[in-house]
């Protein structure tokens, strides 16, 4: 980490309203009482939850939540509107309260068969509307073993960031490198493999678009990440941040893995 961290919290398809306000009271009070993690929110350290879609606007208007803790939503469509059953749209999604949108999560490719090609019409669209696209990419199993992990992160970024232009004032990339076989499985990476992946990803974008611009992208590990393994990786040069699944959705393992960070600050 350099000076500057991005932790994000993947709830996917979990808490109801009540249950992301209790989260929130009990995550605002910890952060509350630990105030020199709360000092470098969000200046160093960018806070990020991703609820379900249903329940951003409760919790954007919670009085718990505490400033600088951003909310993201975890799919879009990459259409402004129109007859997508199901779908919600960017504006939608920036009107309930999100500042950020996952764009091309493992399961979203996985289980609703999104292509390289939708996930880059998403990005596209959450760039000229105003969210702020974290492009997730990583291997499967069946990848690594026949030695194509390098070959398909490459593929995933240049399917995304090859075919657009970015407006000058354009906000860091955000990319959670978060190989398939590590998420939600307790096998997490090795803090040694998540950095050569993330330094390959950086490699990447530097030839898609610029050196500065790969400079000063923030990469993301994600994979199983708990507060006793944080640190480990948030210490590897290409390593800006985290994007957790399961941990997230208790406040005080998220708070355990923020604190990590700030440690590193
Ligand atoms: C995720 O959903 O992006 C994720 C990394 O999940 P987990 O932390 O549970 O592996």
């Amino acid at each position: 980490m350099k000076g500057k961290g991005l932790i994000a919290g993947n709830w996917k398809m979990n808490k109801g309203i009540g249950e992301s306000m209790d989260f929130l009271g009990r995550f605002v009070d910890g952060l509350e009482r630990e105030g020199s993690v709360s000092e470098l929110i969000p200046a160093s350290i960018e806070i990020v939850i991703f609820p379900p879609i249903a329940n951003l606007y409760a919790i954007k208007h919670a009085a718990s939540l505490k400033k600088g803790v951003y909310l993201g939503v975890q799919n879009v469509h990459w259409k402004a509107s129109g007859a997508f059953t199901g779908e919600n749209s960017v504006s939608m999604a920036v009107e309930a309260g999100a500042v950020f949108a996952l764009i091309g999560h493992s399961e979203r490719r996985q289980i609703f068969l999104e292509t390289d090609e939708m996930t880059s019409k998403k990005f596209n669209f959450c760039v000229k509307n105003g969210l702020k696209p974290v492009l997730c990419v990583g291997e499967t199993d069946e990848d690594r073993k026949n030695g194509l992990a390098e070959a398909v992160i490459t593929r995933q970024v240049i399917a995304v960031l090859g075919s657009r232009e970015f407006p000058a004032d354009f906000p860091p990339l955000i990319i959670a490198y978060e190989p398939v076989w590590a998420i939600g499985t307790e096998n997490n990476a090795t803090a040694n493999d998540a950095q050569e992946s993330c330094a390959a990803i950086r490699k990447v974008v530097g030839r898609s678009i610029d050196a500065k611009t790969a400079g000063n992208t923030l990469l993301l590990y994600g994979g199983s990440v708990k507060s006793s393994n944080a640190e480990d990786y948030l210490k590897q040069d290409d390593i800006d941040g985290l994007l957790v699944g399961g941990a997230s959705l208790d406040p005080d393992e998220f708070l355990g893995i923020i604190r990590a960070a700030s440690f590193l600050i």
